[in-house]
């Protein structure tokens, strides 16, 4: 018999997700359109993945010791504070979230759930002084100052992240296509994702197209397709990405070939056929990242291998997008089954 493979706790866990042949969006192209199932890692999402590398970081440059008094501070649309309140929990650490009140109610009741000191604030943008990221710096300071041993996270800027995909998710795909593989496409919020998986491709082979999914209302596609951070118009019912107003550090210098802008309706399209006809629930960056993958697809043409991520789990945003009255009060496309 062979030796079992142990993970050693979620800091083991985490990573080597399968890369799943999503057969409707490969039939509609001809094309082959694969999905990374970052909704298995243990948190549910892809943020595990950069959770674990700035704590890692953290430990590396001795700022939090593994069983010793030590407390996590992060502003996060909810999943990395998920990963981060988790990945503490495992090495004896407190976690303080910062998240702003419009997020999913899901991933609200989990962090309460997982025992993260959860704080809500009111959505503001960047340059307000009362947005989730500030306050997250803001609090991480004083708690500096008073205990020592403190973290800030700061998942938007600390390069630890970007290092972590580029370390593990953009090797696994390259690794699980054999390297047979000719486009990535990827929404971000602070952008490791796209970042450190197109870094990671592109040292393999430069030729692989790495392509940003953005949502209506970001300024990122534009950045990447004229060089200027002005908001598309419009607005998204996904969380956890798409910037207003600003290139996040880990994205910068990322080698990018061009961006697609998808609204809501196409993301859902695809949230909503990868789960009554892939069976596989994912959340709306997921769709929106599959969308962009099928545009991609049908740009390059029959036979070619597109990748993309699947962020996280449906079940994360079953009161949005399959409910059907909030579908119905954002004019959202809604699915036979749920109507
Ligand atoms: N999808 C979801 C659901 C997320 O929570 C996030 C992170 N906020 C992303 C995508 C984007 O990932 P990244 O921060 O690596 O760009």
């Amino acid at each position: 018999m062979e030796t079992p493979l142990i993970a050693d706790g979620f800091w083991g866990a985490v990573g080597n997700t399968p890369l799943v042949r999503l057969r409707r969006a490969s039939e509609l192209t001809g094309c082959t359109i694969l999905g990374k199932a970052e909704f298995m890692n243990p948190g549910g999402s892809v943020k595990d993945r950069a959770a674990l590398g700035i704590l890692q970081d953290a430990v590396e440059r001795g700022v939090l010791t593994p069983g010793q008094p030590g407390v996590v501070v992060e502003g996060t649309a909810g999943n990395t504070g998920i990963g981060l309140a988790l990945a503490a929990s495992a090495r004896g650490w407190k976690s303080v979230i910062v998240v702003p009140e419009t997020q999913s109610r899901e991933k609200l009741d989990f962090l309460r759930m997982i025992g993260a000191d959860l704080r809500l604030v009111p959505a503001k943008p960047y340059a307000d002084p009362g947005n989730y990221v500030h306050v997250s710096r803001r609090l991480a300071e004083e708690m500096m100052a008073r205990n020592g041993h403190t973290v800030w996270a700061n998942q938007f800027d600390n390069l630890a992240n970007a290092r972590a995909h580029e370390a593990t998710t953009g090797p696994e795909i390259w690794a699980q296509t054999g390297g047979r593989i000719d486009a990535f496409t990827c929404s971000c919020g602070t952008g490791g994702t796209l970042a450190g998986v197109a870094r990671a491709l592109k040292a393999k082979n430069s030729g692989i197209r790495i392509v940003l999914a953005d949502p209506e209302g970001s300024a990122l596609a534009p950045w990447v397709q004229r060089g200027e951070v002005k908001a598309t118009p419009g607005s998204s019912v996904t969380e956890g990405i798409g910037q207003a107003a600003r290139v996040p550090a880990n994205l910068e210098g990322a080698p990018i070939d061009g961006a697609e802008t998808i609204p809501d309706a196409e993301a859902l399209e695809q949230v909503f056929s990868l789960l009554i006809e892939e069976g596989l629930s994912v959340g709306g960056s997921a769709g929106l990242n599959v969308a962009a993958a099928i545009r991609v697809a049908k740009a390059l043409g029959p036979g070619h291998t597109v990748a993309t991520i699947l962020c996280d789990g449906g079940a994360r945003y079953q009161s949005k997008l399959f409910n059907p009255d909030f579908l119905r009060e954002k004019k959202l496309p809604l699915p036979h089954w749920l109507g």
